[in-house]
């Protein structure tokens, strides 16, 4: 059976859901069904479609659902986007490093908000110093994200069916938006 999307009242993408847990939203008449799937569940009297994306009625505050995402290698990395933030060039995975923003000489820690994605060559130039001191300007300033693009990305791409993509896309929007 199929997994169905999750929308809060503003469109936004929640979660994905399993049919059962969509069958109770729907029953219990939190949200609506925006679109639905071919296939059925068949009860004693009446047969349903799937439903493939709902949405709630009333909107869910974003700051308390927000997920604590674990601090790694990997999220960092998706964060920043696969990009050094020293030289704004993308790399792939095995070309990027962790670069301690104030260097761990200096009392740099390893948090989100010292910790960044840079490429061997800039990781290399500018050792134990500050990006100022180094020449380079950070490309965004390090935070802890709310929320990674890889999230929804992962799903866009392995299991998303193409009945969700127009909602999908509004994600994107929505993260520009929390970024700005
Ligand atoms: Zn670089």
């Amino acid at each position: 059976m199929p997994t169905v999307l999750l929308l809060n009242a503003g469109f936004e993408p929640l979660r994905v859901v399993s049919w059962q847990r969509a069958f109770t939203l729907v029953f219990q008449q939190k949200v609506e069904i925006l679109e639905e799937y071919h296939e059925c569940v068949a009860t004693v009297s009446t047969r349903f479609k799937v439903p493939a994306v709902i949405k709630l009625r009333r909107w869910v505050n974003l700051k308390r659902k927000m997920p604590v995402i674990r601090f790694s290698r990997a999220n960092i990395y998706v964060r920043d986007e696969y990009r050094c933030q020293y030289c704004h060039k993308r790399f792939a995975e095995r070309e990027l490093t962790l670069d301690h923003v104030k260097p761990v000489v200096r009392g740099g820690k390893k948090t989100w908000e010292n910790i960044v994605a840079a490429c061997v060559r800039c990781n290399q130039k500018k050792s134990d110093r500050s990006p100022e001191e180094a020449g380079f300007r950070l490309l965004r300033i390090p935070v802890a994200p709310h929320w990674l693009p890889g999230m929804m990305g992962a799903i866009r791409m392995k299991m998303a069916p193409p009945v969700w993509a127009p909602y999908l896309s509004r994600e994107e929007e929505n993260f520009e938006y929390l970024n700005a």
